[in-house]
């Protein structure tokens, strides 16, 4: 593996934080957002990652700026990925967006360049073709809370070249992951194949009125051990991300509970400002 210059493409939630993390273990990134004020918005994610590095990993003041410096930011994709050796995309979790996307880029990159996907819940082999470079895709998938959560879910799909495999798999540990390898698609990794069940059934008790969250979680905690409950995760991975996945399982099976609780979700907290830890306020306020 001889990567330097590594482009991480959405730089929300996740896209910041994969970004952060690899500029601070000395390589270059480039974060690419659809316009400048997502780029604004990530910048201010980013220096707050700053103040978690400092305080969770004993990082320096020196070192965290050291990482910072080693970042640029584009709303231009060729600009972004001019001499990209990977891109690792980190765009919303929905078909359309990551296909369009996947054109565009296969376009525009280099020839060298491998493309990873982040994506939580959808297939490589779903976008494999629209890259135009099946050979040279997969799937790198990180946890939320990057720095401290530290896993990397490297999945191929049936067209991954093996070296490409090998390399992003060394990539991940060079960025301080542990590499978690899987030699088959599996929609939701091995994490979300446990946890999409726990957060789906926490929530469907929620929309049916059994009962609220914080006697969902105690339930949940008191009885595993588990230092969090389902909707305190829920509120670390995003309320907008929770949206996304049950919209789309709405319109997909066309189920009314997933078609009430995107509608919960929407009004109540995505309205409302309510994103998740991020705001300051999901299900719970920090
Ligand atoms: P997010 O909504 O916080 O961020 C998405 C970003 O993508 C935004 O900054 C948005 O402006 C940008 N964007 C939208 N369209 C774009 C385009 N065409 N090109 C480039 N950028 C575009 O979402 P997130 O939570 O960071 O999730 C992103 C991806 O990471 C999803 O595939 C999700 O499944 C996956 N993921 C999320 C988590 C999590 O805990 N949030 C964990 C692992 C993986």
């Amino acid at each position: 593996m001889n990567y330097k210059n590594i482009t991480v493409a959405g730089s929300g939630v996740l896209g910041s934080q994969i970004a952060y993390q690899t500029a601070f273990n000395g390589f270059n990134v480039s974060v690419y957002d659809i316009t400048d004020d997502a780029l604004e918005m990530a910048k201010d994610r980013v220096i707050k990652l700053k103040e978690n590095y400092k305080k969770d990993l004993g990082a320096t003041d020196e070192q965290v700026d050291q990482a910072f410096n080693r970042m640029s930011f584009y709303s231009d994709l060729t600009q972004a990925t001019a001499d990209a050796d990977l891109v690792i995309e980190a765009i919303p979790e929905v078909v359309k967006i990551k296909i369009d996307f996947y054109h565009e880029l296969g376009k525009v990159a280099p020839e060298k360049t491998i493309f990873a996907t982040n994506s939580s819940t959808l297939l490589p082999s779903q976008f494999a073709e629209a890259t135009g470079r099946p050979e040279q895709f997969l799937a790198l998938h990180f946890a939320n809370e990057i720095w401290k959560n530290n896993t990397a879910e490297v999945m191929k799909h049936p067209g991954t070249n093996m070296d490409v495999f090998n390399d992003v798999v060394e990539f991940a540990r060079a960025i301080g992951m542990v590499p978690l390898q899987l030699h088959k698609e599996q929609p939701g990794y091995i994490l979300n194949s446990l946890l999409v069940p726990l957060l789906e059934a926490a929530q469907q008790l929620l929309v049916k009125e059994v009962s609220d969250p914080d006697t969902i979680d105690k339930t949940w905690m008191i009885g595993t051990g588990a230092p969090l409950g389902p909707f305190a995760i829920l509120d670390v991975v995003g309320i907008r991300t929770a949206y996304n996945i049950s919209s789309g399982k709405a319109e997909a099976t066309g189920n009314e509970d997933f078609k009430k609780l995107a509608e919960l979700l929407k009004t109540e907290y995505i309205d409302k400002g309510k994103l998740g830890r991020e705001t300051g306020e999901g299900f719970y306020k920090y």
